[in-house]
């Protein structure tokens, strides 16, 4: 495991998009939606250091590979979803990678009535995407590598690490 981003350049940066999500926002409610799993531990850091009135949900997303490299479709499961019309949006994921994830949980928060909807990611991999959307808000960027640690985890393990690692293709 080749450690990436350390802890506390992670706590500063989150403070900063803290900051900057505060001045954005203006005063006005943001509800801060987490995208299961991965999502926690940044959904749980970065809401302390916004100083907005703040309502939490969370949304479960998983992507299938189709059979197809084009066919690939995102399921999305809105049951922990609170009321989010007339509300500003901003939707909370670990990395973005393809962009796949996001773009759908975009279009689907979109149908919702939300007053505007925008997205934060720890993460935002160098790489082609696969949509015309980036991420609003992002800690860093990041080579094309598998990572594990704060909050994203290989086979359930690593999640709970301070600090961002990758990990090496033999250990996959
Ligand atoms: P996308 O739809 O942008 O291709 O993929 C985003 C999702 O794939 C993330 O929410 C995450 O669950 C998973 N993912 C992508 N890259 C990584 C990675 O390097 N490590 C881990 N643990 N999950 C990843
Ligand atoms: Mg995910």
């Amino acid at each position: 495991m080749r450690r990436l981003i350390e802890a506390a350049e992670i706590q500063q940066r989150v403070t900063e998009l803290g900051r900057q999500i505060t001045a954005d926002y203006r005063g006005r409610p943001l509800t801060v939606i987490g995208v299961l799993t991965g999502s926690l531990v940044l959904v749980s850091d970065l809401i302390r250091t916004i100083e907005l009135p703040v309502r939490v949900g969370m949304i479960r997303a998983s992507s299938y590979a189709g059979r197809t490299t084009t066919g690939n479709a995102v399921s999305i499961d809105l049951n922990l979803l609170p009321d989010v019309r007339a509300r500003d949006v901003l939707i909370v994921d670990d990395v973005f990678d393809s962009g796949r994830t996001l773009t759908a949980l975009v279009e689907r928060l979109q149908t919702c009535d939300a007053a505007s909807v925008r997205t934060a990611v720890l993460l935002w991999k160098e790489r082609p995407r696969e949509t015309e959307w980036t991420p609003d808000y992002f800690g860093f960027r990041i080579p094309d590598v598998f990572v594990v640690g704060y909050g994203l985890d290989y086979n359930d393990e690593h999640r709970s690490l301070p600090y961002v690692a990758a990990l090496d293709p033999v250990e996959l």
